[in-house]
């Protein structure tokens, strides 16, 4: 279980309750919890909007889409249903911060989720915890109870006379229904594969109802946008990127957790300062920036604000803001094969790219890994890993692909290193390593 941590750099807004016992519906009340909803029923749909616009809050979850746009675009005037739900299948290596906010702050989920159904006229929610995080389902099912027994949830909340119902579910433990349209498939009862778009779930969503679904930390962050004021919120980001972000600093780090940091942070600030450096005063050697889903950046690119736009100009993603720091020691080929296997497991077998590419990825990293590989092989990873961007039905298949191109571009001489014997890696390792990847 992660620990709590902090260095004086965090701002503290999404955080500043943990710690404090507000899963606790009075505790949460005395710290301003709930006020953002009722200011938001007293000012009504559009005034909140527009307030998330302002706020430059963008998806937590990974895509980093602009939160109040995305409420935007969901239909006015239907005669069907509109459902809100809160994506907390947090499922990407390297990445444990929505589990601080449902084990610490379960009512700003809660909040959070009334405030989004009130900007698009849904009168329910869904709040979907991966299966791993069953635990933390019974924190966040005591907090929806008592909730409800105050009235904030369920008929005429708040004495409003507006009605919001909210429901928890946990999944079964696939990475997979962490895409949104899988995540509906599963929270229907169904297989957790994805749906075909367009049309896209603001449109036909959850039992065909538009749907906005969000991330659990960015629907946290939302409470505290109408405490703060858009404005003031985007701020205390950088340009385009309003706000703060839960950053796990985790891997080779003198002091891993969970910091919330400003948005546009620089990375190696991050590291060196914040996470106290690399362990044991190694030399780094990479840093996987954003979950295990994002190419990976070496000890010289890490001069880099942790913002969408910036990342993306380093090459990279700022992903789930799960940071994966290696040190000198690891072995960028066992890692390679580490995360493909991860991906190829995981891999829900819908559609061939994704299917077959993970698997020959496996098989081909895990050759070259064991000593039997060949120079041709190198080359193979590269245009396996090439083919399958852009190919595939859901974003998995980017997510395996991507970082297997990141570690044969930028470490290809430790993969010539295994093809031509001078690893340095023991039989046995070799063994005991495989033996684990199954
Ligand atoms: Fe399934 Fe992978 Fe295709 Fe996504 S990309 S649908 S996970 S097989």
């Amino acid at each position: 279980m992660p620990k709590l941590v902090s260095h004086p750099d965090e701002v503290r807004i999404i955080s500043r309750r943990f710690g404090t016992g507000a899963e606790n519906i009075d505790k949460y009340v005395e710290l301003d919890g709930y006020k953002a909803a009722q200011l938001c029923i007293e000012k009504g749909p559009e005034f909140i909007i527009n307030e998330m616009k302002a706020s430059g809050l963008r998806g937590r979850g990974g895509a980093g889409f602009p939160t109040g746009l995305k409420w935007s675009f969901v239909p006015k005037n239907v005669d069907r249903p509109k459902y809100v739900l809160v994506n907390g299948d947090e499922s990407e290596p390297g990445t444990c911060k929505d589990h601080l906010i449902f084990l610490h702050d379960p009512h700003a989920i809660i909040e959070g989720t009334i405030i989004a159904g009130l900007a698009i006229g849904a009168k329910m929610g869904f709040i979907y915890l991966r299966g791993e995080y069953r635990y933390l389902l019974k924190i966040m099912e005591k907090a929806v109870a008592d909730a409800y027994a105050k009235g904030y949830l369920g008929k005429n909340i708040f004495g409003s006379g507006i009605d919001f119902e909210v429901v928890t579910q946990t999944g079964a433990g696939a990475y997979e229904v962490g895409e949104e349209s899988a995540l509906m498939e599963s929270l229907e009862g169904k297989r957790g594969v994805p749906r075909i778009k367009p049309p896209f779930p603001a449109v036909v969503g959850l039992y065909g109802g538009p749907t906005v679904i969000n991330n659990a930390e960015t629907i946290a962050s939302v409470p505290h946008i109408f405490l703060m004021g858009g404005e003031a919120y985007a701020k205390v980001g950088s340009e385009r990127n309003g706000g703060t972000r839960l950053f796990g600093i985790s891997g080779h780090v003198e002091k891993p957790g969970v910091y919330e940091l400003p948005m546009g942070y620089n990375l190696k600030k991050a590291i060196y300062e914040v996470a106290g450096g690399v362990l044991g005063g190694k030399k780094l050697k990479a840093v996987v920036p954003g979950g295990s889903s994002t190419p990976v950046l070496t000890a010289d690119e890490l001069d880099v604000g942790l913002d969408f736009d910036q990342m993306g100009k380093a090459g990279t993603m700022l992903g789930s803001g799960g940071i994966v720091v290696l040190d000198e020691t690891v072995s960028m080929v066992e890692f390679a094969l580490r995360t493909i296997s991860f991906y190829q497991h995981e891999s829900c077998g819908w559609c061939i790219p994704c299917r077959e590419g993970t698997d020959w990825l496996k098989k081909t990293i895990g050759r070259v890994y064991a000593g039997g590989g060949v120079e041709k092989d190198l080359d193979n990873i590269k245009y396996l890993a090439e083919n399958m961007m852009g190919r595939t039905f859901c974003p998995l298949g980017d997510a395996a692909a991507m970082p297997t191109i990141g570690f044969i571009k930028k470490f290809r001489h430790e993969f010539e290193e295994y093809v031509r014997g001078n690893a340095g890696v023991s039989p046995a390792e070799h063994d005991a390593a495989l033996v684990s990847l199954g």
